[in-house]
């Protein structure tokens, strides 16, 4: 941006509020946090819960099914208040890096359309779009400023998620990523741990890498072990507690991982590794070169190091061409793996995938059938792992989320070791845990889907950390008052597992 041009953005911004609103995958959750860094030190600010904003960036995703239906609605919605008060509205992400100039052709009220590689030129295309009153387009075909160079407005104060590798080199029929976030690129391990450096000084006890295939992490500058030496370097950051990474890629997982993962106290037993599918004709017809029984081998490796580890996953059923012998090979491959959960989707074809143009499109009733299956087959799994904590002592990360029942069961939540949901009751006279505090717990139930303590006081041990007076110090700085409150909409938590959203049956 140049220094007029900045000049102005501030004192136009200096009033003005946003809201990003987000949809996809955790790239995504993570390039809006640079959305927010970059609108915030051009002058924005927030704009408050329930407030109409001055500035609203949709961060959007082309991977899921009636994303572009979704996102239009959604903008014709904001055209009439748009007219009465004049916000700006920009589209940026992967449907915007898809779409182009058919975002305005379809919404010509929009502002500013952004794509993927440029995030950082969205306040100088806002303010170009004011000051020309006219829309403002720019998509980058290669990625201009690696993004984790530009500023940051965390959503967590305890955790946060620092960008490895952006691009993906793989050529999955049914993805639409490489060509919307182009080939892999890698950044210099030196950044990257600076990067969780400053995440430490600035409170964070949580750090996940991100990436999207991370076991390829340093074939850009050629290295093979990078990303097992990175996780080591990870274990050496003082005050760095937690440390997590999304995604590998079960055909290039090597055992050098494995070592490091296991050998590294502050990694955290819990991997998630994409399946999408347990037959090994689809698996190939999905162009991805492992096979279910090194999926299966990956995992025996991991838990002979791990025990205590617990495995996620990702899965599409009706791939064209899935037989009913395809779908039992993955509900087999399911059953072997124990999951502790699974992000379950069901195939739709993406315009600009090779798999959108495969014969043999499985009829959605088909689909429907087979991933009501799936779920059922997976949902038992994720109960039978999860009583099998029952009785066991965890020691958990608080969260400021408390879930949906946080509010008519005074428990607050936090997350295991291997990033299992647990709600916890502080016993009557114990002190209340801060979000980013550690509570070691009993765990007292079993649910389906998140564990249950409810601990004496004297099974309650309650840990204080520096994210937890990091967190006071944000109270502080935000309202004055430093204390935990019970806030199902405060974010917090690090979920793992790409995109966030399970499909509904
Ligand atoms: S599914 Fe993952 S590994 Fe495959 S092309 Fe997409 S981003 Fe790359």
């Amino acid at each position: 941006m140049t220094e007029a041009l900045l000049d102005r953005t501030e004192s136009f911004a200096a009033t003005r509020t946003y809201q990003v609103r987000t949809y996809g995958c955790q790239m995504n959750v993570h390039d809006s946090e640079r959305i927010a860094g970059l609108l915030e030190e051009a002058g924005y600010t927030k704009a408050a819960e329930g407030a109409r904003p001055d500035l609203t960036v949709f961060n959007t995703c082309a991977v899921r099914e009636n994303a572009d239906n979704r996102l239009y609605g959604n903008l014709s919605q904001l055209k009439p208040i748009k007219e009465e008060h004049g916000m700006q509205i920009a589209v940026g992400g992967c449907l915007a890096q898809k779409d182009q100039d058919a975002v305005l052709k379809r919404a010509p009220f929009v502002d500013v359309v952004f794509g993927t590689h440029n995030i950082g030129s969205l306040p100088t295309l806002l303010e170009r779009s004011r000051h020309n009153k006219e829309a403002s387009i720019e998509i980058l075909e290669a990625l201009e400023t690696f993004p984790s160079t530009l500023p940051t407005k965390r959503e967590s104060v305890h955790s946060g998620w620092v960008s490895i590798s952006v691009g993906c080199n793989n050529t999955c029929t049914f993805c639409i990523v490489p060509s919307l976030r182009g080939k892999e690129r890698d950044r210099r391990p030196g950044d990257v741990l600076a990067e969780v450096q400053a995440l430490v000084d600035d409170g964070a006890v949580e750090v996940t890498l991100l990436g999207q295939n991370v076991n390829t992490y340093g074939v850009e500058f050629g290295d093979r072990q990078a990303f097992a030496k990175l996780l080591r370097a990870c274990g050496e950051i003082r005050g760095l507690e937690r440390v997590r990474f999304t995604s590998p890629h079960p055909a290039s997982f090597t055992d050098d991982v494995i070592d490091a993962m296991a050998e590294t106290p502050n990694v955290m037993p819990q991997l998630h590794m994409p399946l999408q599918s347990g037959s090994d004709r689809i698996l190939k017809a999905m162009r991805r070169s492992y096979r279910g029984k090194k999926f299966l081998g990956i995992l025996d490796k991991v838990r002979e190091r791990m025990p205590e580890a617990a495995v996620t996953t990702d899965i599409i059923v009706g791939f064209p061409g899935e037989t009913e012998e395809d779908f039992e090979d993955t509900m087999r491959v399911v059953e072997a793996s124990r999951f502790a959960s699974a992000y379950t989707f069901q195939y739709s074809p993406r315009p600009g995938t090779p798999a959108a143009d495969m014969e043999d499109q499985i009829p959605k009733e088909i689909v429907q059938k087979r991933f009501v299956r799936l779920l059922e087959l997976q949902d038992r799994i994720t109960a039978e792992e999860n009583a099998t904590l029952e009785g066991t002592t965890q020691e958990l990360l608080v969260t400021a989320d408390t879930g949906s029942k946080g509010h008519e069961t005074g428990r607050l939540s936090g997350r295991a070791p291997d990033n299992r949901l647990v709600h916890f009751s502080v016993p009557e006279g114990a002190p209340t845990p801060r979000p980013g505090d550690f509570v070691t717990v009993p765990i007292t139930h079993a649910a389906s889907f998140h564990l249950l303590s409810d601990p004496a006081q004297s099974d309650f041990r309650i840990r204080r950390s520096p994210a937890g007076d990091a967190w006071d110090r944000w109270q502080a700085d935000s309202c004055g008052v430093g204390t935990t409150k019970i806030d199902s909409d405060k974010p917090g938590s690090v979920s793992l597992g790409m995109p966030v959203l399970r499909a509904a049956p």
